[in-house]
């Protein structure tokens, strides 16, 4: 009965999506902990005020719930830092994503879905995230009871090793590697680590012929890549008064206040290089169905993951892991 009802809650997630300018979505730093020190990121460098207690963080989770917000990313910090959150949120919302750096494993917490923060292979990867922590992740990826999804942000700090990386990613039991690229805050890009926009369409490129060589488990769509492209749809979008995640998810710290998006209230939208933006826009703007079936997997509707195996689009198999980078350096020279 209660996986009937998150079926129908999941139906109800897209029907809003596609029918009404409703919020749908929760973004939620359960807490502003971790037990890592990742280059690129700004949030252990800040100050917060303390967390919502347990309570405090359950009511939260249950009175959005009660608002209408059926589906829900659950952010830190280091979530598996509160676990019980975490089981909590997956058995409130319809539909929930957690993200981890992976060196606590990747617990049971009923339906909801981990996603693993990694960034580059391991010597690319522990620059940026700490000595030892890829092979902790990657360990903790082969023992777990289902496969999680891995998602890269890429900056500049990894920009050169995506193939590698994939080639890495897919000898592993992984549902599939989502990209972002690194949004910094406004006036304040202190490690360089965002990239110029003609670097982005050519590592857009590079994706989408790792796709073609990799099929599905790389997670970008032409509609997608088009969001993110500056001779795309890019600036129609990267604002906060056109962006789909302000319209669409609300967002909150940890201590239980509202702020503009998951990067917080000073990301600088004008360099926006969030997943979520493109596979929401990519689905929908205009409707593509190889964008929106990705979408169905991330939400966990079932039959999914079982249709987009059978349209699995024809891996070139006979091209080995240089092909995507000769296919771009054609492309540059
Ligand atoms: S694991 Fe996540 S929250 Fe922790 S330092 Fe790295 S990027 Fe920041
Ligand atoms: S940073 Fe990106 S996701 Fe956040 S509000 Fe701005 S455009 Fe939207």
């Amino acid at each position: 009965m209660e996986g009937f009802l998150s079926v129908i809650g999941k139906a109800a997630i897209v029907y809003s999506w596609l029918f009404t300018d409703r919020h749908t979505s929760l973004a939620l730093d359960i807490t502003h902990r971790c037990n890592l020190r990742c280059k690129h990121c700004y949030f252990w460098r800040e100050e917060h005020p303390s967390e919502l207690q347990d309570g405090g963080m359950l009511f939260l989770m249950r009175r959005l719930r009660k608002e209408g917000l059926r589906a829900a990313i659950i952010y830190g910090g280091e979530p598996t830092l509160r676990l019980d959150l975490c089981r909590a949120a997956s058995g409130i919302f319809d539909a929930c994503l957690i993200f981890t750096n992976g060196t606590h494993g990747f617990p049971d917490i009923g339906r909801a879905k981990w996603i693993l923060s990694l960034d580059g292979p391991e010597k690319i990867n522990d620059e940026i995230r700490g000595t030892g922590v890829y092979w902790e992740a990657v360990n903790a990826v082969k023992k777990a009871a289902r496969p999680p999804l891995v998602h890269m942000t890429i900056s500049r700090l990894n920009k050169g090793c995506v193939e590698e990386f994939v080639a890495a990613m897919a000898e592993l039991p992984i549902d599939g590697i989502g990209f972002s690229f690194f949004t910094p805050e406004v006036g304040d890009d202190s490690g360089q680590c965002a990239l110029e926009p003609y670097e982005r369409d050519l590592l857009l490129d590079e994706i989408l012929s790792l796709r073609r060589s990799y099929g599905h488990i790389v997670g970008m769509t032409e509609a997608m890549a088009r969001q993110l492209r500056s001779d795309g749809d890019f600036f129609s979008w990267n604002n906060a008064l056109r962006c789909p995640v302000h319209k669409r998810v609300r967002c909150f710290s940890p201590d239980g206040s509202p702020k503009m998006c998951t990067y917080g209230d000073k990301a600088d939208c004008s360099k926006c290089g969030c997943a979520a933006v493109a596979a929401y826009r990519g689905a929908f703007h205009p409707l593509d169905m190889k964008t929106l079936l990705m979408v169905f997997c991330l939400l966990g509707m079932p039959g999914s993951s079982l249709l987009r195996a059978l349209l699995r689009p024809p891996v070139k198999k006979t091209e080995n892991k240089s092909h995507a980078r000769k296919e771009l350096f054609g492309k540059m020279r």
